[in-house]
Order: structure tokens, then C-alpha cells, then sequence
């Protein structure tokens, strides 16, 4: 049996293993089932893909995202491995060549999706082989908690019983525990050895600011620190994913929408060219980005309030793969909150469930107003310990100043309560101005107490106290509609003037200095990098492939400055395997000697 680390090394051109990869993979080799929880990036597909070489037979990964298989296989044959998948996507004739090499012990890596895995003809083909694991990729979708649950995932439990002797081993990179069990449970793993990796993902940058005009925010952020990176902005509704492109597009940018709405075809091709091209910015709902395989993606930014911390940390982690420096952007207002509470009520499911829901926006709310590093709250609600304030988010970058905000909090809890709790924010703020409107003398509210008590601050002050007691659950959003405000349990103490509160003083959100740019060093032979980067340009292109499949942009630095001269010395590179040194090794060798030529003579 070929040793692990001499795949790692002459396969994939990496010198060590990350983190636990090792011990995952040895517990593979040896026929045990493993579930490993690892975050985006974190390097899961080595701890299936290097089994399956080391095993006899073939590795069956099973993936639902058979919109990335052909590039998955693309990348697996760049590094020489006999690699195939099988979906609804090939015709007749395609799909019975792989499933005849499959026969014929032709295949290392075969991926499939799960429709097809559970059909019996294909049960019964698999029966044939030897086969060498199962993988089940994005194994959170068996968790119908998730909102990625896929039926077909519930079947998978077949394998442990069909195949008892082929090792499986599960991976996610969601990671709460209730997801945890679940897996556990449906796939029939509660044995299998667990492994969970730290979720902190360091190069990633938190922001999160107030929304006050998302449009010129976004161009702002996007033209101080992306102006030509590729990135994604998650939105809310489809309506807006086409707008916000549309516009930026007019703005200069390279944008294109994705929502599950669009016709299939625009929807692979609106991908494809993500994937493909250099700096593309996807404008999407959430229904982009599972599995997105693609390590440069330098920014993710919300225009709209993630549900729920694992949905804001899935999506934020699809930035920064490849370790480089990248932003997690988001803006949000108390009419997100708004909007989300209401979407919530009107969905289907069991009360139970809506509180679970209600719990986990909460939480959501509760990272968006927090005055401490975002870090350290966000691995705290996943379980983990940051010791130190990260100095990499922008409640450690840009401390947030407080003021003392204990009486405004009472008049505003106050107005609520005198109106009797039937009312949203800009009536309460009419009423604590002392605005004369129609509503006003409608309810009769000008005889209230509160009425008009409120001049020290303004509407924009107003509502920002209004949006912190709700996001600190002083206060809740009416679920029947309207958006009345409502005081919970823990506005008591301080109606009673039994303690005092400190709120964020909204700042308009500053555009931090750009630093997230491709991370070039600062003494980077500028010419060599945009030579090889043309070099891999034209590569990629020749071949239909991503350029980040031939080289990723860490290879290109390092080659920048190593600049080797001989192929030795070029499969020393770090993403230089045995296959991609003689594919590719002359045709760089020769750039970075003419490149030298020129500027050396
Ligand atoms: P995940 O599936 O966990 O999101 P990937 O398997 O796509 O992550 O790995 C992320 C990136 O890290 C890939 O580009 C991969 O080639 C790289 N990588 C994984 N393991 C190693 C390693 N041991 N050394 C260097 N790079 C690695
Ligand atoms: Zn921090």
C-alpha cells in the first residue's frame, strides 16, 4: 500500500498534512467510519480523496452538488487521478463508460449523487466493484433542522447496512450539535470516530455595520478594498439579487445575480463564469454558494440579516479558502429584524420549531450588537474558547464607543408600554418627538406622559435604541404582522430604575484601509507575477478549467520568489505534484527565465 504522506507529496505537491488529516485518514485506511467536522477550507476533501488511494478499489464520493462535479473531476484528473462522476447530467452512452471503467477497476474516484446512489440498479453495479469508502460530503443535509435537507440523504443509512465492511466516513462543515447528532444518528455513525476541528477561521475579517444607504456602502467597501476581487453579496430577496447586480454592473463591476428562480441553464452559466473567471461578483441568495469549491473568493458581504449564526459563519466562510487575507462584510437595520421575524411566522412548521428559530435569530441579533470582538463570540457560540480579543474584526479594530443610554431606554420602553405594545418603531418615535400626526390623534396619544419627552435625540438616534433593545431582547417584534414592539421579561429591572445600560454609538461605518487585495508581498518581482499569472491564464483556458486548478495564487507567489530554473527545484513548490510539474513545469521555467531576461538581461 502507497504510504499517505507520499500521495500528499507527489500527488498533490504538499509537503505536510494540516491539522488532523493525518489521523482521519489513517482511520480510513484502516477500515473504521469517521465524521469530521471541519470548517470551508479547512482541507476536507484530502481525508477521502487520500484514502481512496491508498485503498485498493474505488472511492465513492457522494456530493448533491452535481453542478461542481465535472469541475471536481477536472481537478482530480489534473493531478493524474483517474477520476468520473456519475448524475442526471451525462447522457445514456457517457454514463454507461464510467460505470463500465467503474466495473473494470479503472476508477480511484468516482462521485455521484445521492438520487442515483440509491437506486437499486446502481446498489447492485456497486456490489460488483471493490469498492474502497463511501464519503458523504455535506453530510449536514440529512439534518432537517439544516435548510439544506435533502430526502435522498435520509437513504444514505442504506450503505452501513448494504456494505457493512466499506469504511464511510461523513463530512460537514456546519457545526452545531444538534446537526452533530443528527448525522450521527441518520447515518448510522454513533461509533464512528468523531473529529472536530477548531471552526476559527483567522484570515477572515468580521465587520458588521448599520445599514443606512446599502447601496453606496456596498460601493464604497467594494471600491476601497475589492475593486477587482471576486466575491459574494448575499441578499435576501431574488428581486433584489438582479437589481444590486444590475446596478453594480453600471458601477464598473463584473456582477451577475443567482437566485433559485432563474432558469437552470443561466443559472450553471451565471456559475461557471464565478468560477472561471478572475473577478466576478456573485449577487446571490442563499441558494449559491454550498460546496462553492473555490479558494479566492476575497469577500463575502451580507446586504440582508443571516437567519442564524451557522447560516451567517456558513456563508462567510466560503471567502478565504485558500488562507489569504479576506472580509466577511455585513450591514443590517432593525427593518431586517422586522422582515425576518415576520418570514419566520408565516413559514411552515411546528410551533417548537418557530422557537428554535426565533432563539437562533436571537442569538444572530446578539452578535450584530455586541461592543467586543466578534471573533471571540462567534467560537464561543460554537463551543470553542478564544482566549484573546482576535485584533482581526472590527469590535478589536475600531472599539465601538458607548454612551450612557439608561434614560432614553426607559422613555422608549415606557412609550411602548403606554401604548399599549400595539405599535412599530416610527410611531413611537412620533410619539416621543411629540410629532402631531393623524395617528397621533387617532390613538389620542398627545395626553400620553411620554408624549414629546424624547427631543434630545433625534429620529435616527431613536431608532437606533429602539434596534439595540430589540437585537439585546429587551424588547421583541410583534409576530402578527405590523411590527408592533413588545416588552419582554428582561425590561424590567430597568423600567424600575434598578439598572443602567450602555448602547453602541452608531457610527456611519467606516471603510477600513485596503488590505484584503490578492496577498502579494510587498517586494513581489510585480512583472514575474503577471507574467505566470498569463502564463496560468492561458493554461486554464486551453483546458476549460478554473485557473486555480492549475495553480493556486499561493503556488504563483512562492514562485515568484523562488524562481526556479530547473524542474527539481519547481517540484519543490508548495501545489506542485508529480503530474503538474511535468504538465506544466517547463512552460512556467520558461516564463520566469524570459521574464529574468528581460529585466536582468
Ligand atoms: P474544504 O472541503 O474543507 O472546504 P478543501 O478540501 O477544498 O476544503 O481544501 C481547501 C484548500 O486547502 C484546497 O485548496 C486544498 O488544496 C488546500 N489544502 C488541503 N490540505 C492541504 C495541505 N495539507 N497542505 C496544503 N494545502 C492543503
Ligand atoms: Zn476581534
Amino acid at each position: 500500500m502507497p504510504a499517505a504522506l507520499d500521495i500528499l507529496q507527489q500527488t498533490f505537491g504538499y509537503p505536510s498534512f494540516r491539522g488532523p488529516q493525518e489521523t482521519i485518514i489513517q482511520t480510513i485506511v484502516e477500515g473504521d467510519d469517521a465524521l469530521v467536522l471541519m470548517p470551508t477550507g479547512g482541507g476536507k476533501s484530502l481525508c477521502y480523496q487520500i484514502p481512496a488511494l491508498v485503498r485498493p478499489g474505488c472511492g465513492v464520493v457522494i456530493s448533491p452538488l452535481i453542478a461542481l462535479m465535472q469541475d471536481q473531476v477536472n481537478a482530480m484528473r489534473e493531478l493524474g487521478v483517474r477520476a468520473s462522476f456519475l448524475n442526471s447530467t451525462l447522457d445514456a452512452a457517457t454514463a454507461a463508460d464510467v460505470e463500465r471503467a467503474l466495473v473494470e477497476g479503472e476508477l480511484d474516484l468516482l462521485y455521484i449523487a445521492p438520487e442515483r446512489l440509491t437506486q437499486s440498479r446502481t446498489l447492485d453495479l456497486l456490489k460488483r466493484c471493490e469498492i474502497a469508502l463511501f464519503a458523504i460530503d455535506e453530510a449536514h443535509c440529512v439534518s432537517q433542522w439544516g435548510h439544506d435537507f435533502r430526502a435522498d440523504y435520509l437513504q444514505l443509512s442504506l450503505l452501513h447496512e448494504q456494505f457493512p465492511a466499506v469504511p464511510r466516513i461523513a463530512l460537514t462543515a456546519t457545526a452545531d450539535e444538534q446537526t452533530r447528532l443528527e448525522i450521527a444518528a441518520r447515518l448510522q455513525l454513533e461509533d464512528a470516530a468523531r473529529f472536530v476541528v477548531g471552526f476559527d477561521r483567522p484570515n477572515i475579517r468580521y465587520r458588521i455595520g448599520l445599514k443606512h444607504n446599502a447601496r453606496q456602502q456596498l460601493l464604497a467597501f467594494l471600491k476601497a478594498e475589492h475593486p477587482q476581487d471576486a466575491g459574494i453579496v448575499y441578499c435576501l430577496s431574488r428581486k433584489k439579487t438582479e437589481e444590486t447586480a444590475s446596478w453594480l454592473t453600471t458601477q464598473g463591476f463584473t456582477a451577475l445575480a443567482y437566485h433559485a428562480g432563474l432558469p437552470a441553464e443561466e443559472r450553471a452559466a451565471h456559475q461557471a463564469r464565478f468560477l472561471r473567471e478572475e473577478a466576478v461578483v456573485m449577487v446571490a441568495t442563499i441558494a449559491f454558494g454550498m460546496g462553492i469549491d473555490k479558494p479566492d473568493v476575497r469577500f463575502v458581504a451580507h446586504l440582508d440579516l443571516p437567519k442564524t449564526i451557522e447560516a451567517y459563519y456558513q456563508e462567510t466562510g466560503r471567502a478565504g479558502r485558500d488562507g489569504a487575507p479576506a472580509n466577511a462584510w455585513m450591514i443590517y437595520g432593525l427593518q431586517d429584524v422586522i422582515k425576518l421575524r415576520q418570514m419566520m411566522q408565516g413559514s411552515q412548521g411546528s410551533e417548537q420549531h418557530k422557537r428554535i428559530e426565533q432563539h437562533r435569530l436571537n442569538a444572530m441579533l446578539g452578535l450584530c450588537e455586541i461592543t467586543s470582538c466578534r471573533r471571540q463570540a462567534l467560537l464561543d457560540y460554537f463551543g470553542e474558547t478564544y482566549p484573546e480579543p482576535c485584533g482581526n474584526c472590527d469590535g478589536c479594530l475600531e472599539p465601538a464607543q458607548t454612551w450612557d443610554a439608561t434614560e432614553a431606554c426607559r422613555m422608549a420602553l415606557s412609550a411602548v408600554a403606554r401604548t399599549g405594545e400595539r405599535f412599530g418603531v416610527n410611531h413611537l418615535i412620533d410619539v416621543l418627538k411629540g410629532k402631531e400626526t393623524d395617528k397621533i390623534w387617532q390613538f389620542d396619544h398627545h395626553h400620553l406622559p411620554t408624549f414629546g419627552v424624547g427631543d434630545a435625540l433625534d429620529n435616527n438616534q431613536w431608532r437606533s435604541v429602539f434596534r439595540q433593545l430589540v437585537g439585546r431582547g429587551y424588547l421583541s417584534v410583534d409576530l402578527q404582522g405590523y411590527g408592533a414592539l413588545k416588552l419582554q421579561e428582561k425590561c424590567r429591572p430597568l423600567l424600575r430604575g434598578e439598572c443602567d445600560i450602555a448602547l453602541r454609538l452608531d457610527q456611519k461605518q467606516k471603510v477600513a484601509k485596503r488590505q484584503t487585495k490578492t496577498p502579494l508581498p510587498e517586494d513581489i518581482n510585480v512583472a514575474m507575477w503577471e507574467a505566470l499569472r498569463e502564463c496560468r491564464r492561458e493554461l486554464a483556458e486551453e483546458q476549460s478549467v478554473p485557473p486555480y486548478v492549475i495553480f493556486h495564487d499561493s503556488t504563483l507567489v512562492e514562485m515568484c520568489s523562488v524562481a526556479p530554473k530547473t524542474l527539481d527545484a519547481f517540484s519543490r513548490l508548495s501545489g506542485v505534484g508529480e503530474r503538474k510539474l511535468m504538465k506544466y513545469g517547463e512552460a512556467f521555467i520558461a516564463v520566469i527565465k524570459n521574464t529574468e531576461q528581460e529585466q536582468f538581461g
